[in-house]
């Protein structure tokens, strides 16, 4: 694959964006990290056990589903990539069982991370009760207090969850808090990042994990139809969902890809948390990429109805493809996005996680300005983790 092949560069570079910035001391450890990607990850014992645990471990290969009963809805053909059955419930099992399988092979015992709304928290706990690893995840006191189901989840799955305190006691604190525990514990832990974020080789590894999302889904899409979609089209938090899918088709110039951010209440600075559409290049979390600052230039307050997209960052390999061009980036509302989640589980019996349902909004919605075309989107993760907060606040959906 030409694409894949040539981006990021050896700094992990993707264009103006990425690289590695870091305290010295972690250098080494980024440097043993890029190392092992390389050559163990490369490895036939690694590439074989990774593909038996995601046949017989997590269910894979996830079915592609074509949604009739929606796509007669809107007039275009929509197909989904199943990720809500993917084992854990979404797709950031892919990445996590095989960062936990790299951790292994470079004789690590631990597995560090944070974890904002819980979902990487989760499925990193996963991947170590199957490794017999230990495993911490730095969480902020608020997420604690509002996502108590995943860190319920984290516990029983044999995870330490460390309240973070200060500051905002959020997201941003958790990786904070994350890297300070992890720098006196490299020599025996891995620090694992939840999405293509971070210092090299992170973006690059988790892409490449990812991609086992769009190699499936070509395939599956060929032999379904007997042609490729005339669109792709996933949701945008850091982008390791979308990055995946599109994996599948960097060579297929004609087959569209579409990223699908959140807008969230308004296009006000703190009421979105659009990066492609509003951000400008800086940097974040020991990378350069497209972000939503402040006017004092520190990542801005951000807001999504989809806790797994409210990141002020964004990957640098999308960072790159919005500015070369190459993917169209849409910002879809909270409202639109709760009537794609409604829809999908009236039409179709299936409940999309949050995230998701932005994908689903933006494939209704284009419908509209392309009847009949195909369209093929990743359907990221279930939604049973978001149906309280949408009953309580919103209600069933029931028509009136
Ligand atoms: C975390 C999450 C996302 C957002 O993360 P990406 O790295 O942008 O894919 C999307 N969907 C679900 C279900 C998630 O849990």
């Amino acid at each position: 694959m030409s694409y894949l092949k040539n981006l990021p560069n050896k700094d992990g570079y993707f264009g103006d964006f990425g690289g590695a910035f870091l305290p010295p001391e972690l250098v080494p450890h980024f440097e043993e990290i890029n190392k092992a990607y390389r050559e163990l990850g490369r490895s036939a014992d690694f590439l074989n056990e990774l593909k038996y645990i995601r046949k017989h471990y997590q269910g894979r290969p996830t079915p592609v589903y074509y949604a009739h009963n929606l796509s007669k809805e809107v007039g275009a053909h929509i197909y989904l990539k199943r990720e809500d059955l993917n084992h854990s419930g979404a797709h950031k099992l892919n990445h996590c069982m095989a960062e936990a399988l790299l951790a292994k092979h470079m004789g690590k015992t631990k597995l560090i991370a944070e974890t904002g709304a819980g979902q990487h928290g989760v499925a990193l706990a996963t991947a170590a009760a199957y490794f017999g690893m230990e495993c911490e995840i730095h969480m902020g006191e608020i997420d604690i207090a509002k996502e108590a189901p995943n860190v319920t989840r984290m516990k029983l799955l044999g995870a330490t969850v460390v309240p973070v305190g200060f500051g905002g006691r959020s997201l941003k604190e958790a990786v904070d808090s994350a890297f300070q525990s992890y720098v006196p514990q490299a020599d025996t832990a891995l620090f694992a990042i939840g999405s293509v974020v971070g210092p090299h080789p992170f973006p690059l590894m988790v892409r490449d994990f990812q991609s086992v999302v769009g190699f499936e889904a070509r395939e599956q899409y060929l032999e379904m139809t007997g042609e490729l979609p005339d669109h792709v089209g996933a949701c945008v938090g850091g982008g390791s969902n979308s990055m995946g899918l599109f994996a599948g088709f960097m060579d297929d110039e004609q087959v569209v890809k579409n990223g699908v951010e959140p807008l969230g209440r308004g296009t006000k600075l703190g009421e979105h948390s659009a990066t492609m559409t509003y951000g400008k290049p800086g940097m974040i979390h020991g990378f350069k990429c497209l972000l939503l600052e402040d006017e004092e230039g520190n990542p801005a307050p951000v807001h999504s109805i989809a806790s797994g997209l409210d990141y002020p960052g964004v990957g640098p390999e999308h960072s790159f493809l919005k500015t070369a061009g190459k993917v169209n980036y849409h910002a879809v509302t909270d409202g639109e996005t709760l009537d794609a989640f409604y829809k999908l589980s009236r039409l179709e019996g299936i409940i999309p996680a949050l995230e998701s349902s932005h994908a689903v909004a933006w494939a209704m919605k284009h419908a509209k300005e392309q009847p009949g075309c195909t369209m093929l989107i990743n359907l990221s993760g279930r939604g049973d983790k978001d149906i309280d907060y949408v009953v309580d606040n919103f209600g069933t959906g029931e028509p009136k």
